[in-house]
Protein backbone atom coordinates (compact mmCIF):
# COMPACT_ATOMS: atom_id res chain seq x y z
CA UNK A 1 0.00 0.00 0.00
CA UNK A 2 2.79 2.42 1.01
CA UNK A 3 4.74 1.45 -2.10
CA UNK A 4 1.68 2.07 -4.25
CA UNK A 5 1.11 5.46 -2.61
CA UNK A 6 4.72 6.60 -3.02
CA UNK A 7 4.85 5.47 -6.65
CA UNK A 8 1.63 7.39 -7.34
CA UNK A 9 3.16 10.44 -5.61
CA UNK A 10 6.25 10.13 -7.79
CA UNK A 11 4.04 10.94 -10.81
CA UNK A 12 2.09 13.83 -9.25
CA UNK A 13 3.15 17.36 -10.20
CA UNK A 14 0.87 18.85 -7.51
CA UNK A 15 2.50 16.82 -4.75
CA UNK A 16 5.89 17.61 -6.19
CA UNK A 17 5.17 21.35 -6.02
CA UNK A 18 3.91 20.99 -2.46
CA UNK A 19 6.71 18.79 -1.10
CA UNK A 20 9.47 20.81 -2.77
CA UNK A 21 8.52 23.77 -0.52
CA UNK A 22 9.85 21.89 2.53
CA UNK A 23 13.56 22.31 3.07
CA UNK A 24 13.64 19.05 5.07
CA UNK A 25 12.26 17.19 2.03
CA UNK A 26 14.86 18.80 -0.24
CA UNK A 27 17.59 17.96 2.27
CA UNK A 28 16.46 14.32 2.62
CA UNK A 29 17.22 13.63 -1.05
CA UNK A 30 20.94 13.98 -0.33
CA UNK A 31 21.00 10.40 0.90
CA UNK A 32 20.24 9.09 -2.61
CA UNK A 33 21.25 11.92 -4.96
CA UNK A 34 24.84 13.07 -5.38
CA UNK A 35 23.91 16.74 -5.83
CA UNK A 36 22.34 19.07 -8.31
CA UNK A 37 25.51 20.16 -10.15
CA UNK A 38 28.27 18.46 -12.09
CA UNK A 39 30.85 19.67 -9.54
CA UNK A 40 28.94 18.06 -6.66
CA UNK A 41 28.62 14.85 -8.68
CA UNK A 42 32.32 14.72 -9.51
CA UNK A 43 33.21 15.08 -5.81
CA UNK A 44 31.04 12.05 -4.97
CA UNK A 45 32.35 9.95 -7.87
CA UNK A 46 35.96 10.72 -6.90
CA UNK A 47 35.23 9.65 -3.32
CA UNK A 48 33.66 6.38 -4.48
CA UNK A 49 36.44 5.71 -6.99
CA UNK A 50 39.10 6.32 -4.36
CA UNK A 51 37.48 3.67 -2.17
CA UNK A 52 37.64 1.20 -5.08
CA UNK A 53 34.06 1.46 -6.38
CA UNK A 54 33.25 1.94 -10.02
CA UNK A 55 30.27 4.15 -10.84
CA UNK A 56 27.57 4.70 -13.42
CA UNK A 57 26.24 8.26 -13.48
CA UNK A 58 22.67 9.21 -14.34
CA UNK A 59 21.69 12.80 -15.15
CA UNK A 60 18.17 13.08 -13.74
CA UNK A 61 15.49 14.51 -16.01
CA UNK A 62 13.07 11.92 -17.37
CA UNK A 63 9.95 12.47 -19.54
CA UNK A 64 11.01 15.65 -21.31
CA UNK A 65 8.34 17.17 -23.53
CA UNK A 66 10.34 19.34 -25.94
CA UNK A 67 13.26 18.68 -28.32
CA UNK A 68 15.09 21.59 -26.67
CA UNK A 69 14.95 19.92 -23.24
CA UNK A 70 16.16 16.65 -24.77
CA UNK A 71 19.04 18.53 -26.44
CA UNK A 72 19.92 20.15 -23.10
CA UNK A 73 20.04 16.74 -21.45
CA UNK A 74 22.30 15.47 -24.22
CA UNK A 75 24.56 18.51 -23.77
CA UNK A 76 24.80 17.73 -20.05
CA UNK A 77 25.87 14.15 -20.88
CA UNK A 78 28.55 15.60 -23.17
CA UNK A 79 29.85 17.80 -20.32
CA UNK A 80 29.72 14.83 -17.98
CA UNK A 81 31.71 12.69 -20.43
CA UNK A 82 34.31 15.45 -20.76
CA UNK A 83 34.70 15.49 -16.98
CA UNK A 84 34.95 11.67 -16.90
CA UNK A 85 37.74 11.79 -19.45
CA UNK A 86 39.68 14.80 -18.15
CA UNK A 87 39.48 13.78 -14.51
CA UNK A 88 40.10 10.07 -15.21
CA UNK A 89 36.93 8.99 -13.42
CA UNK A 90 36.22 5.26 -13.38
CA UNK A 91 32.64 5.74 -14.51
CA UNK A 92 30.03 4.67 -16.98
CA UNK A 93 26.90 6.67 -17.78
CA UNK A 94 23.27 5.60 -17.48
CA UNK A 95 20.62 7.24 -19.67
CA UNK A 96 16.84 7.18 -19.71
CA UNK A 97 15.35 7.37 -23.17
CA UNK A 98 12.49 9.64 -22.06
CA UNK A 99 15.19 12.13 -21.02
CA UNK A 100 16.41 12.07 -24.61
CA UNK A 101 13.00 12.64 -26.18
CA UNK A 102 11.29 9.24 -26.45
CA UNK A 103 7.92 10.84 -25.56
CA UNK A 104 8.32 13.41 -28.34
CA UNK A 105 9.64 11.47 -31.28
CA UNK A 106 11.52 8.17 -31.60
CA UNK A 107 13.87 9.57 -34.25
CA UNK A 108 14.95 12.53 -32.10
CA UNK A 109 15.54 10.13 -29.22
CA UNK A 110 17.48 7.64 -31.37
CA UNK A 111 19.72 10.42 -32.71
CA UNK A 112 20.41 11.82 -29.22
CA UNK A 113 21.21 8.33 -27.97
CA UNK A 114 23.56 7.62 -30.86
CA UNK A 115 25.32 10.98 -30.36
CA UNK A 116 25.95 10.09 -26.70
CA UNK A 117 27.09 6.55 -27.51
CA UNK A 118 29.44 7.87 -30.23
CA UNK A 119 30.91 10.41 -27.81
CA UNK A 120 31.33 7.72 -25.15
CA UNK A 121 33.45 5.70 -27.59
CA UNK A 122 36.08 8.48 -27.50
CA UNK A 123 36.18 8.45 -23.69
CA UNK A 124 36.55 4.68 -23.22
CA UNK A 125 33.43 4.66 -21.08
CA UNK A 126 30.16 2.72 -21.49
CA UNK A 127 26.46 3.61 -21.79
CA UNK A 128 23.74 1.73 -19.94
CA UNK A 129 20.20 2.41 -21.18
CA UNK A 130 18.02 2.42 -18.05
CA UNK A 131 14.64 0.69 -18.27
CA UNK A 132 11.58 2.80 -17.48
CA UNK A 133 7.98 1.63 -17.01
CA UNK A 134 6.32 -0.89 -19.28
CA UNK A 135 4.91 1.50 -21.96
CA UNK A 136 8.58 2.04 -22.88
CA UNK A 137 9.92 -1.52 -22.62
CA UNK A 138 9.61 -2.57 -26.26
CA UNK A 139 10.77 0.77 -27.68
CA UNK A 140 13.73 0.86 -25.29
CA UNK A 141 14.85 -2.63 -26.29
CA UNK A 142 14.43 -1.78 -29.97
CA UNK A 143 16.51 1.39 -29.55
CA UNK A 144 19.12 -0.72 -27.76
CA UNK A 145 19.23 -3.27 -30.58
CA UNK A 146 19.64 -0.53 -33.19
CA UNK A 147 22.49 1.25 -31.44
CA UNK A 148 24.13 -2.03 -30.34
CA UNK A 149 24.46 -3.09 -33.99
CA UNK A 150 26.87 -0.19 -34.48
CA UNK A 151 28.56 0.10 -31.07
CA UNK A 152 29.59 -2.53 -28.54
CA UNK A 153 29.99 -0.26 -25.48
CA UNK A 154 26.30 -0.09 -24.70
CA UNK A 155 24.06 -2.25 -22.54
CA UNK A 156 20.41 -2.76 -21.62
CA UNK A 157 18.38 -3.30 -18.45
CA UNK A 158 15.87 -6.07 -17.75
CA UNK A 159 13.32 -6.00 -14.91
CA UNK A 160 12.50 -9.35 -13.28
CA UNK A 161 9.04 -8.01 -12.37
CA UNK A 162 7.81 -8.27 -15.98
CA UNK A 163 6.34 -11.51 -17.37
CA UNK A 164 8.04 -10.85 -20.71
CA UNK A 165 11.57 -10.59 -19.27
CA UNK A 166 12.58 -14.23 -19.66
CA UNK A 167 11.77 -14.04 -23.40
CA UNK A 168 13.67 -10.77 -23.65
CA UNK A 169 16.73 -12.19 -21.92
CA UNK A 170 16.73 -15.33 -24.09
CA UNK A 171 16.36 -13.18 -27.22
CA UNK A 172 19.27 -10.91 -26.30
CA UNK A 173 21.44 -13.92 -25.44
CA UNK A 174 20.65 -15.54 -28.79
CA UNK A 175 21.49 -12.32 -30.61
CA UNK A 176 24.81 -12.14 -28.70
CA UNK A 177 24.06 -8.71 -27.27
CA UNK A 178 23.23 -9.64 -23.67
CA UNK A 179 25.13 -6.99 -21.77
CA UNK A 180 22.36 -6.77 -19.22
CA UNK A 181 21.79 -5.02 -15.92
CA UNK A 182 19.28 -7.21 -14.13
CA UNK A 183 17.05 -5.41 -11.63
CA UNK A 184 13.67 -6.14 -10.04
CA UNK A 185 11.85 -3.09 -11.46
CA UNK A 186 11.04 0.18 -9.73
CA UNK A 187 7.69 1.11 -11.30
CA UNK A 188 4.01 0.53 -10.64
CA UNK A 189 2.75 -2.01 -13.17
CA UNK A 190 -0.58 -3.72 -13.91
CA UNK A 191 -1.11 -7.38 -12.92
CA UNK A 192 -1.48 -8.19 -16.61
CA UNK A 193 2.10 -7.10 -17.24
CA UNK A 194 4.07 -7.76 -14.07
CA UNK A 195 4.12 -10.24 -11.19
CA UNK A 196 1.98 -8.68 -8.43
CA UNK A 197 3.69 -10.70 -5.67
CA UNK A 198 7.20 -9.79 -4.55
CA UNK A 199 8.10 -13.47 -4.01
CA UNK A 200 7.49 -14.13 -7.73
CA UNK A 201 9.58 -11.11 -8.74
CA UNK A 202 12.39 -12.46 -6.54
CA UNK A 203 12.04 -15.99 -7.90
CA UNK A 204 12.15 -14.68 -11.48
CA UNK A 205 15.21 -12.60 -10.58
CA UNK A 206 17.08 -15.76 -9.62
CA UNK A 207 15.94 -17.64 -12.73
CA UNK A 208 17.19 -14.81 -14.96
CA UNK A 209 20.38 -14.34 -12.94
CA UNK A 210 21.29 -18.01 -13.42
CA UNK A 211 20.35 -17.97 -17.09
CA UNK A 212 22.68 -15.04 -17.67
CA UNK A 213 25.53 -16.53 -15.62
CA UNK A 214 25.35 -19.87 -17.42
CA UNK A 215 25.21 -18.25 -20.87
CA UNK A 216 28.48 -16.34 -20.41
CA UNK A 217 30.39 -19.47 -21.48
CA UNK A 218 28.71 -19.84 -24.86
CA UNK A 219 27.61 -16.32 -25.82
CA UNK A 220 28.75 -12.72 -25.56
CA UNK A 221 27.00 -12.12 -22.24
CA UNK A 222 27.89 -9.76 -19.40
CA UNK A 223 25.54 -9.75 -16.38
CA UNK A 224 25.39 -6.75 -14.05
CA UNK A 225 23.38 -7.85 -11.02
CA UNK A 226 21.66 -4.73 -9.66
CA UNK A 227 20.19 -5.49 -6.25
CA UNK A 228 20.64 -4.82 -2.54
CA UNK A 229 18.84 -8.03 -1.64
CA UNK A 230 21.24 -10.22 0.33
CA UNK A 231 19.29 -13.38 -0.57
CA UNK A 232 19.71 -12.66 -4.29
CA UNK A 233 23.36 -11.75 -3.83
CA UNK A 234 24.17 -14.88 -1.82
CA UNK A 235 22.46 -17.11 -4.40
CA UNK A 236 24.34 -15.42 -7.23
CA UNK A 237 27.64 -15.76 -5.39
CA UNK A 238 26.97 -19.46 -4.71
CA UNK A 239 25.85 -20.18 -8.26
CA UNK A 240 28.70 -18.34 -9.99
CA UNK A 241 31.18 -20.16 -7.72
CA UNK A 242 29.51 -23.50 -8.49
CA UNK A 243 29.81 -23.00 -12.26
CA UNK A 244 33.32 -21.53 -11.93
CA UNK A 245 32.52 -18.12 -13.38
CA UNK A 246 35.56 -15.79 -13.10
CA UNK A 247 34.84 -12.71 -10.95
CA UNK A 248 35.68 -10.39 -13.88
CA UNK A 249 32.89 -11.83 -16.02
CA UNK A 250 30.06 -10.16 -14.11
CA UNK A 251 29.47 -7.38 -11.61
CA UNK A 252 27.22 -6.28 -8.78
CA UNK A 253 25.55 -2.89 -8.90
CA UNK A 254 23.87 -0.88 -6.14
CA UNK A 255 22.35 2.55 -5.79
CA UNK A 256 24.17 5.47 -4.23
CA UNK A 257 23.24 5.72 -0.55
CA UNK A 258 21.90 2.17 -0.19
CA UNK A 259 23.81 -0.53 1.68
CA UNK A 260 27.31 0.99 1.42
CA UNK A 261 28.36 -1.69 3.95
CA UNK A 262 27.34 -4.45 1.55
CA UNK A 263 29.00 -2.66 -1.38
CA UNK A 264 32.28 -2.60 0.56
CA UNK A 265 31.94 -6.21 1.70
CA UNK A 266 31.50 -7.42 -1.89
CA UNK A 267 34.43 -5.33 -3.06
CA UNK A 268 36.62 -6.73 -0.28
CA UNK A 269 35.63 -10.22 -1.41
CA UNK A 270 37.02 -9.40 -4.88
CA UNK A 271 33.78 -8.73 -6.78
CA UNK A 272 33.41 -5.81 -9.18
CA UNK A 273 31.02 -3.32 -7.59
CA UNK A 274 29.48 -0.41 -9.47
CA UNK A 275 27.47 2.30 -7.75
CA UNK A 276 24.68 4.02 -9.66
CA UNK A 277 25.03 7.73 -8.92
CA UNK A 278 22.23 10.12 -9.95
CA UNK A 279 22.60 13.90 -10.00
CA UNK A 280 20.68 16.92 -11.24
CA UNK A 281 17.87 19.24 -10.23
CA UNK A 282 15.07 16.94 -11.41
CA UNK A 283 15.42 14.41 -8.58
CA UNK A 284 11.79 14.26 -7.36
CA UNK A 285 10.62 11.10 -9.24
CA UNK A 286 13.84 9.20 -8.54
CA UNK A 287 13.72 10.13 -4.85
CA UNK A 288 10.07 9.00 -4.47
CA UNK A 289 10.90 5.65 -6.08
CA UNK A 290 13.66 5.14 -3.49
CA UNK A 291 11.23 6.02 -0.69
CA UNK A 292 8.71 3.54 -2.11
CA UNK A 293 11.20 0.70 -1.84
CA UNK A 294 11.43 0.83 1.94
CA UNK A 295 8.73 1.96 4.42
CA UNK A 296 11.41 3.10 6.90
CA UNK A 297 12.57 5.70 4.34
CA UNK A 298 9.06 7.18 4.15
CA UNK A 299 8.68 7.40 7.94
CA UNK A 300 12.06 9.06 8.22
CA UNK A 301 11.11 11.77 5.70
CA UNK A 302 7.59 12.23 7.19
CA UNK A 303 9.01 12.63 10.69
CA UNK A 304 11.31 15.41 9.50
CA UNK A 305 8.55 17.09 7.47
CA UNK A 306 6.30 17.53 10.48
CA UNK A 307 9.00 18.41 12.92
C1 LIG B 1 22.32 -0.15 -9.95
C2 LIG B 1 20.83 -0.18 -10.06
C3 LIG B 1 20.23 0.25 -11.22
C4 LIG B 1 18.84 0.19 -11.35
N1 LIG B 1 18.26 0.51 -12.55
C5 LIG B 1 16.94 0.35 -12.70
C6 LIG B 1 16.31 0.55 -13.96
O1 LIG B 1 16.94 0.86 -14.97
N2 LIG B 1 14.96 0.36 -14.03
C7 LIG B 1 14.21 -0.01 -12.95
O2 LIG B 1 13.00 -0.19 -13.08
N3 LIG B 1 14.78 -0.17 -11.74
C8 LIG B 1 16.11 0.00 -11.59
N4 LIG B 1 16.67 -0.21 -10.35
C9 LIG B 1 15.82 -0.33 -9.15
C10 LIG B 1 15.39 -1.76 -8.90
O3 LIG B 1 14.51 -2.17 -9.91
C11 LIG B 1 14.70 -1.90 -7.53
O4 LIG B 1 13.57 -1.08 -7.48
C12 LIG B 1 15.60 -1.57 -6.35
O5 LIG B 1 16.91 -1.93 -6.58
C13 LIG B 1 15.12 -2.30 -5.07
O6 LIG B 1 15.17 -3.68 -5.27
P1 LIG B 1 16.23 -4.67 -4.57
O7 LIG B 1 16.74 -5.56 -5.65
O8 LIG B 1 17.26 -3.91 -3.88
O9 LIG B 1 15.38 -5.57 -3.63
P2 LIG B 1 14.31 -5.29 -2.48
O10 LIG B 1 13.72 -6.60 -2.19
O11 LIG B 1 13.42 -4.16 -2.85
O12 LIG B 1 15.22 -4.80 -1.29
C14 LIG B 1 16.12 -5.68 -0.64
C15 LIG B 1 16.75 -4.93 0.51
O13 LIG B 1 17.57 -3.87 0.00
C16 LIG B 1 17.47 -2.73 0.80
N5 LIG B 1 16.85 -1.64 0.02
C17 LIG B 1 16.27 -1.75 -1.21
N6 LIG B 1 15.84 -0.55 -1.63
C18 LIG B 1 16.13 0.32 -0.64
C19 LIG B 1 15.94 1.72 -0.48
N7 LIG B 1 15.36 2.46 -1.44
N8 LIG B 1 16.38 2.29 0.67
C20 LIG B 1 17.00 1.56 1.62
N9 LIG B 1 17.21 0.24 1.51
C21 LIG B 1 16.78 -0.38 0.41
C22 LIG B 1 16.62 -3.11 1.99
O14 LIG B 1 17.48 -3.58 2.98
C23 LIG B 1 15.77 -4.25 1.44
O15 LIG B 1 15.32 -5.10 2.44
C24 LIG B 1 18.05 -0.24 -10.24
C25 LIG B 1 18.67 -0.68 -9.08
C26 LIG B 1 20.03 -0.67 -8.98
C27 LIG B 1 20.66 -1.22 -7.74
Amino acid sequence: MLRWMMLKLSQSTQMKNLLMRFSSFRKAKERFVAGETLDELVTVVKRLNSSGMKTSVDYLGENVSSPEQAAMNKAMYFSLLDRIRHEHLDSHVSVKLTALGLDINEHICAQNLEDIVAKVRDTGSFVRIDMENSPYTERTLQAYRTVRRKYSHVGAVIQSSLYRSQQDVMGLIKEDIANIRLCKGAYLEAKTIAFPQKKDVDQNYLVLAKLLAESTYTNDVYPAYATHDEKMITSIKNHTKKIGLPLQWFEFQMLYGIRPDLQKQLMDEGYIVRVYVPFGKDWYGYFCRRLAERPANVWFVMKNLFR
